[in-house]
């Protein structure tokens, strides 16, 4: 009998999610991830209205959004046309929307797993998958930061929730069920003093860009282009006067941006195309960036994940009978995934080839708007979940491994 039910690779929105879910349901799990506790990473923070209703069905949302303030409207800016206003309707669980820090969001639900009972490890990289002579996997190898000496933990399941570059997938040779050409790359930083009327994104020839109001009173402002224009750009300019130079080619933004106050350093980030990964295989599942990347052009990629961690959670504890169940449950999980995610993927690819003209592009954002629409009413005719703890946390039982009933 092992420490371990499952054991969750990333401890970041989709992998501490899903550990708070499992956690929440009784099982026993143990979280790693090679970054240190509360760190930041990667994100223009944009929260979608599916993402805010998980957050609030799990009683975190307070504590996520405390700081932030709540986004009341969307404007579209196109080209030099007069701006688009779309108000934010608040309805059951979703008062407004939000663009929280990720140092506040992955952090809360860290935390909200530990509380629910889950071992959350930081500065722990894992190298690899174990696997049985069937070849089914059974745990992880990971390497001790100091000792540099391999060591081992085992479960039934493995979780890649490690993003964009997943080991765990890597390791699993997960199939990739799809695969995009288009990539945005990315410039963004953090102004002072830079009011927004909520969410703002500008459409232009060749260049997308957007406001986003987070923590501390700061935007975080991001200009998206093709990569034969950022390195173009990057080859004479700092990232920031490259950013700056984006949006002067947005009718107005270019002025706002200088009437704002301090600039923290502009990120460049590069763009990888979209892929859609099988979501599941013998011992194994992913969840998150690891198993459906879509470019940040969606602002949707934290919203997915804390959707599929509890469609995961949910086909985990309803595959507990027994591998047959299991395996079953995550068929389930990856059909409904992917039933949500298909049409967007279409229409996320065709944003980030930023071939757009000002016709096209109103169409591009109503096609999104519509698969977004679809995803909430999904969430919201699911039943509440987790069901009641069903065992007593880690520290105070015994290992039961998946397969075996729970009492
Ligand atoms: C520039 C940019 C802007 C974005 N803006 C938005 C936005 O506005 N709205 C939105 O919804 N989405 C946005 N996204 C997408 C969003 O950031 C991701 O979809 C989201 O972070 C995915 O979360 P995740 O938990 O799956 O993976 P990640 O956030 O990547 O977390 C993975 C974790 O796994 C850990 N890990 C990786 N490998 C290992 C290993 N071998 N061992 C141990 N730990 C490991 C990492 O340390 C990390 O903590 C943006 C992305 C980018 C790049």
């Amino acid at each position: 009998m092992g420490t371990w039910d499952v054991i969750v690779v990333g401890s970041r929105i989709a992998g501490a999610s899903t550990a708070l879910l499992l956690g929440r349901a009784g099982l026993r799990v143990l979280v790693l991830d090679r970054a240190r506790r509360g760190s930041d990473t990667l994100s223009t923070h944009a929260l979608m209205r599916a993402g805010v209703l998980q957050l609030s069905r799990w009683g975190v949302l307070g504590d996520v959004v405390r700081g932030t303030p709540p986004i009341h409207r969307t404007l579209f800016h196109y080209y030099d046309e007069v701006p688009v206003t779309v108000s934010i309707r608040p309805s059951p669980g979703v008062p407004a929307l939000y663009a929280p820090r990720r140092t506040v969001l992955d952090s809360v639900l860290s935390d909200a797993a530990e509380r629910a009972g889950v071992t959350v490890r930081h500065g722990i990289p894992v190298t690899g998958v174990l696997r049985d002579a069937t070849g089914r996997v059974t745990g992880v190898r990971t390497r001790g930061r100091r000792t540099g000496r391999d060591t081992a933990e085992r479960a039934p399941l493995v979780v890649g929730a490690d993003g964009l570059r997943s080991v765990v997938a890597d390791a699993v040779a997960a199939p990739v069920l799809w695969r995009g050409e288009a990539a945005t790359n990315v410039l963004y930083g953090y102004v002072a003093d830079l009011p927004a009327a909520g969410y703002e994104w500008y459409y232009g020839a060749g260049v997308g860009a957007g406001l986003i109001p987070t923590h501390d009173g700061l935007t975080c402002v991001f200009t998206g282009t093709t990569r034969r224009e950022l390195d173009r750009l990057l080859a004479v300019l700092p990232p920031a006067a490259a950013l700056t130079l984006l949006a002067r080619r947005l009718p107005g933004l270019g002025d706002r941006l200088a009437a704002g106050g301090e600039w923290s350093a502009v990120r460049v980030v590069r763009g990888v195309p979209g892929f859609l990964r099988q979501a599941h295989g013998p011992g194994w599942a992913l969840v998150g960036d690891a198993g459906f990347w879509k470019d940040p052009l969606s602002t949707h990629g934290m919203t997915d994940a804390l959707r599929d961690a509890e469609l995961l959670a949910r086909a985990v504890v309803a595959g507990l009978d027994g591998s047959a169940a299991l395996t079953a449950a995550l068929a389930d999980y990856q059909q409904i995934r992917d039933r949500l995610s298909r049409p967007m993927i279409e229409v996320v690819e065709l944003l980030a080839s930023m071939t757009w003209d000002r016709t096209r592009i109103r169409q591009l954002l109503r096609h999104l708007a519509s698969t977004m629409v679809e995803e909430v009413e999904a969430l919201e005719t699911m039943a509440a979940w987790p069901p009641p703890v069903r065992r007593a946390p880690a520290s105070e039982a015994g290992a039961i491994p998946l397969g075996a009933p729970v009492a």
